[in-house]
């Protein structure tokens, strides 16, 4: 079996939404605006490092999902997404404290590593290259909020961060944030995962597997009122056994068993 870094952070989320997700095959629809710009300027990043023109591939990109039925988040609508796009692009050109050499090589790049006997694990890095002339690992990130760089090292704690450094052997990481807002930004952070934390998730992913083999999937979502993570899940709706909720933010993958879980909520 192949895993992933999603596949262990949703599971180590809640056991319950991992089965959900990978073995009865409910998948969240792809209706997030926010998600599917965050694909379309990726996009647009590997053609600035082959030298293509990157707003063309954006404008491109993005144009690709206008038709779709898109869910904004609060202020945001098609156009002003493209225009800050087309200014963090801007500025990350006049900032010039990126490089990736051989960007066809160095961009997307798959890392497999074998667990156990029988597992894998795979991982795509976003890029390797430089930040301020230092190599290290590089992680695109679009948001609409600043990253928090207090207290200092935070960073060091991210837990994809932590997995791309196990996969690959590189120490130095770093994330690089466009953040959508009226004035955009550019955020550049940057950090060294120690062997020990290298070692703890190595660690962490066998475990992980082992309670995934032994098909542990209770619910544990870390309830505290008021703050009850069940309330942003995708999957609240099958576990409220409510199916109104769960096919307004669901599909299933083709081959799962068709809807015979609605049949045994409707009785
Ligand atoms: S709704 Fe709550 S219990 Fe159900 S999968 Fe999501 S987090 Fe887990």
């Amino acid at each position: 079996m192949t895993y992933s870094y999603t596949q262990i952070s949703q599971y180590l989320t809640c056991p319950r939404r991992y089965r959900h997700r990978y073995l009865d095959g409910w998948k969240e629809k792809d209706t997030r605006a926010a998600m599917l710009f965050g694909r379309a300027f990726e996009r647009a990043l590997g053609a600035l490092f082959r030298r293509e023109d990157p707003g063309a591939i954006l404008f491109s990109e993005w144009s690709a999902c206008q038709g779709e039925d898109l869910q904004y988040s609060k202020g945001d609508s098609w156009d002003s997404m493209l225009r800050q796009g087309i200014m963090l692009l801007d500025r990350f050109c006049q900032d010039d404290r990126i490089d990736v050499a051989r960007p066809r090589q160095n961009l997307q790049i798959k890392f497999n590593r074998p667990i156990a006997v029988r597992n894998d694990f795979v991982a795509y890095v976003d890029g390797i290259g430089t930040l301020d002339g230092t190599h290290c690992l590089l992680e695109w990130k679009t948001s609409s909020n600043r990253y928090p760089e207090e207290p200092d090292g935070l960073l060091a704690l991210d837990p994809q961060l932590v997995c791309y450094s196990w996969i690959t052997g590189i120490a130095e990481v770093a994330q690089i944030v466009f953040v959508r807002k009226r004035l955009v930004e550019v955020q550049y952070l940057r950090t060294t995962i120690t062997d020990r934390q290298r070692e703890e998730f190595g660690s962490l992913v066998e475990d992980t597997i082992q309670r995934i083999e032994s098909a542990q999937f209770l619910p544990h979502s870390g309830i505290r009122f008021p703050q009850n993570p069940c309330s942003s899940c995708p999957y609240v709706g099958l576990c409220l056994g409510n199916p109104g909720i769960a096919e307004g933010r669901l599909v299933r993958r083709p081959g799962a068993d068709s809807l015979d879980w609605i049949d045994e909520l409707n009785y």
